[in-house]
């Protein structure tokens, strides 16, 4: 994707204090001012200066370039019209106000999935939104993160197991809702509204084209000022800990798989919505099944008589055995379908493909060859050739 993560998190435009409307001479003429004021050489020693000349120049070598200007301010643009996936709940323009919510529906795969290669859950993604309200820099620098982090874990399942879903317990290490607060960060519950924001927890901006919000950097984004800091958490509402949390894995994972499970992440700061988990799921091989696609495979060993005069024969499934007819006359290596019997779906399940494999048997005892001697010559006499028609004669 030609647009770069960590705009998200700039803004280029303060940065250098024009409006996102400024034209090429005006925003060259706001850096040259700027870098001049800032330079090192002017400022020895002056660490703020520096930092600051070396944001200006971040941010001219984007919105000072024709090209990453207008990708920077597709980027933005994007990112404050809210217009696309399960951002759009509020509709119309900026951010929907409810980030505070309890509802954890930031699927970032729905987003920008397909530019990441449809890869949910790589990291990146969540760096887009998390690095914009976690503020490393620009705009959001004093911010905190408004959204918990994502953590990816991995586990191993057995072929059954994955075939049918399971639910298995999972440890994670990470930051947790604190108890004592109840993940609000407060000691009593007080909070007053941020006079910056007025409690939305974004600043808007509107300028030119864009009307663009950025988190508020007083509170943070939270809207929400907290009087009286719980001491456990120092206020973050979060504490790191290790947490057994009981992961449901769906029916039909493959080997190599990635589970997106939302909101089963790191909590989020101030009860904030926690972040996601990705489980990559590993599948064990099995002794009797294997799988193609959503049909479950299996090769049964039958006697010669039992194909040749047909049978019936039990077969395992994932749940209990079915009885299979193997009609008459079906020969080695043949496979019958049983309808619904393999790997379930959401709807339905795949089928039970069963292979037939002739075992011969090794030793006989004297009445069974004196059977089969006999049958061997009523086969000859009903004029049965195996090798009629074949083409290595
Ligand atoms: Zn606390
Ligand atoms: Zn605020």
């Amino acid at each position: 994707m030609a647009m770069q993560q960590e705009w998200a998190d700039k803004d280029y435009y303060g940065d250098l204090g024009v409006s996102s409307s400024a034209s090429a001479a005006d925003i060259k003429k706001a850096y040259r001012k700027l870098a001049r004021e800032n330079h090192p050489d002017s400022n020895p020693g002056d660490k703020k200066a520096e930092e600051k000349f070396k944001r200006v120049a971040e941010a001219y070598d984007v919105i000072g370039d024709e090209q990453k200007r207008k990708e920077y301010d597709q980027l933005k643009s994007m990112i404050s019209s809210g217009g696309f996936g399960r951002f759009g709940r509020g509709g119309g323009s900026g951010f929907p106000g409810g980030f505070r919510g309890t509802e954890a529906e930031f699927d970032l795969s729905d987003i920008f999935g397909s530019a990441a290669g449809g890869q949910a859950g790589d990291s990146g993604l969540g760096d887009i939104f998390g690095g914009f309200f976690g503020g490393r820099g620009g705009a959001g620098r004093n911010a905190r993160p408004s959204r918990g982090a994502d953590v990816e874990t991995e586990i191993t399942l057995d072929f059954r197991e994955a075939a049918k879903g399971t639910t298995i317990p999972v440890e994670l290490t990470g930051e947790a809702p604190c108890t004592t607060c109840h993940g609000s960060g407060s000691k009593d519950g007080k909070t007053h509204t941020c006079q910056t924001c007025s409690g939305s927890g974004f600043i808007r901006e509107n300028s030119g084209a864009f009307g663009m919000a950025r988190p508020c950097t007083n509170c943070g984004g939270t809207g929400e000022i907290i009087e009286d800091p719980c001491t456990t958490c120092g206020g973050t509402g979060t504490v790191r800990r290790t947490r057994s949390i009981t992961v449901r894995i769906p029916a039909g994972v493959i080997d190599g798989q990635k589970v997106r499970l939302a909101g089963q992440g790191e909590a989020g700061p101030n009860g904030t919505p926690a972040g996601d988990l990705f489980v990559t799921v590993h599948v064990r091989g099995d002794e009797v099944f294997t799988r193609s696609g959503d049909d479950l495979e299996v090769t049964v060993p039958v006697a010669f008589s039992e194909v040749a005069l047909g049978a019936t024969i039990t077969v395992p499934t994932l749940d209990s055995p079915v009885k299979v007819k193997v009609p008459a006359g079906t020969p080695n290596g043949r496979t019958l379908r049983v309808k619904g019997r393999g790997i379930p779906k959401r709807s339905g399940a795949g089928d039970l493909m069963v292979t037939v494999e002739v075992k011969v048997p090794k030793d006989l005892d004297p009445s069974a060859t004196s059977a089969l001697r006999a049958y061997a010559q009523a086969e000859k006499d009903s004029g049965f050739d195996p090798r009629a028609g074949w083409a290595g004669l």
